[in-house]
């Protein structure tokens, strides 16, 4: 029996009480699924760490936790301090050191919920969102000069590279041919950015060549908000950019029915650092000690994580754990219109674990 060596970086906000909701379901579950253990190591990084140390993670934070099977994150942000410090000193440190350059977002209509949608449209959502996670928008390449000044500027550059564009697009190729309807869908913003994103246009054009059998089509990001929300339907796996594909899955999440449901994967396709796993949302500094956020996101975020530990049953099982919850209706969070808090939604997840073990899938291939 191998354990897999987790290490759980709570973060800010709900973050920490989502996580450890997650880690308490995993336990649950590595005690009713045979052979499965795992070895939870926690890092207390985020902005109390700043305030007490001036940086959010340690120097040689990347080097503590590159030894890891993966990585189980919360959210990070703050009230009091700037969002930038927050982000870039610890979750984009942790998908820009690792290389983690595919971020994939899974969203489906769980049974027993509505979403805002009517329900003959929100029942044909059953999407995946493959997000540019490395370069585009959120290189960080940029700069501010005359600060103060009357003439100061600000400047964020996107970067878009032959090499970033084409491996995100083998890998949301391979992803839609995994797939029952083998149907990308390509979005851009090529008629107003008329550099990056036309190379994005052609890089990708080429590496779909390779994939006879893929039905492709192209979308600028704009009409692409319109059809998610009026025909779901015609829509399977999505590739974007990292600003682009940020902004479509919280709406996509939003269809599903809340915020609180979504979830990630930061990848390293290649598997020579740990990805990591965190649910969509960030602080959510207005619910945050409240106990009363939605832990569902960070359990479908778990079962992604099983998945790619190599653990299809258990990642299964979770997941008809997680659905029989929301198909009850009995013990949903304020967000999906329930009355039920983090703890009570946690227990009742634990509890259907027991019983759960039929067929459900977290939307991604081993
Ligand atoms: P948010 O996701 O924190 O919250 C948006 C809204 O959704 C809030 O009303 C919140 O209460 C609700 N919500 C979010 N998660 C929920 C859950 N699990 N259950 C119930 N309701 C939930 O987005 P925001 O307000 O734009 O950002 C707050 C902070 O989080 C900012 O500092 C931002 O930079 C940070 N953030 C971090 C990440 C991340 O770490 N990956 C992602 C997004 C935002
Ligand atoms: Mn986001």
């Amino acid at each position: 029996m191998s354990s897999h060596k987790i290490a759980v970086i709570g973060g800010d906000g709900i973050g920490p009480e989502v996580v450890e909701a997650g880690v308490k379901v995993l336990e649950a579950l590595a005690a009713v699924e045979p052979g499965l253990a795992f070895d939870f190591r926690r890092f207390d990084w985020g902005s109390d760490y700043y305030r007490r140390n001036g940086r959010m993670m340690p120097q040689d934070g990347l080097t503590q936790i590159e030894g890891f099977d993966a990585i189980y994150f919360g959210s990070v942000g703050d009230p009091n301090l700037p969002d930038d410090i927050t982000l870039w000193g610890l979750r984009l440190a942790i998908c820009q050191g690792f290389d983690q350059y595919a971020n994939v977002r899974p969203t489906r209509l769980l049974p027993g919920l509505t979403g805002p949608l009517r329900p003959e449209l929100g029942k044909q959502i059953d999407w995946v969102i493959v997000r540019e996670n490395s370069e585009g928008e959120y290189a960080g390449v940029g700069g501010r000069a005359h600060r103060g000044l009357p003439i100061e500027v600000g400047m964020d550059v996107a970067v878009f590279t032959r090499t970033g564009i084409e491996r995100i697009a083998r890998f949301a190729c391979d992803l839609a041919m995994s797939r029952p309807r083998k149907l990308l869908t390509v979005v851009t913003k090529s008629n107003a950015q008329r550099h990056g994103m036309v190379l994005w246009d052609e890089v990708v054009r080429e590496v779909v060549r390779d994939h006879p059998g893929l039905t492709v089509d192209w979308m600028l990001v704009d009409a692409m908000t319109q059809r998610m929300v009026n025909k779901p339907g015609s829509i399977d796996t999505v590739l974007a950019t990292n600003l682009h594909a940020d902004i479509l899955s919280d709406l996509a999440a939003a269809l599903g029915g809340s915020l609180g449901i979504g979830s990630t994967s930061n990848m390293d396709p290649s598997r020579n650092r740990p990805s990591m796993f965190e649910p969509i949302h960030g602080s959510a500094f207005d619910i945050t000690g409240k106990g009363v956020a939605n832990p569902l996101g960070a359990f479908w975020t778990a079962s992604l994580m099983l998945d790619h530990l190599g653990e299809p049953a258990a990642a299964r099982r979770l997941m008809v754990a997680i659905e029989t919850v929301t198909d009850r209706g009995e013990y949903l969070s304020p967000d999906l219109g329930g009355v039920a808090n983090t703890a009570e939604v946690t227990a009742a997840v634990i509890a259907a674990l027991s019983g759960a073990n039929s067929t459900s899938s977290s939307g991604l291939p081993g």
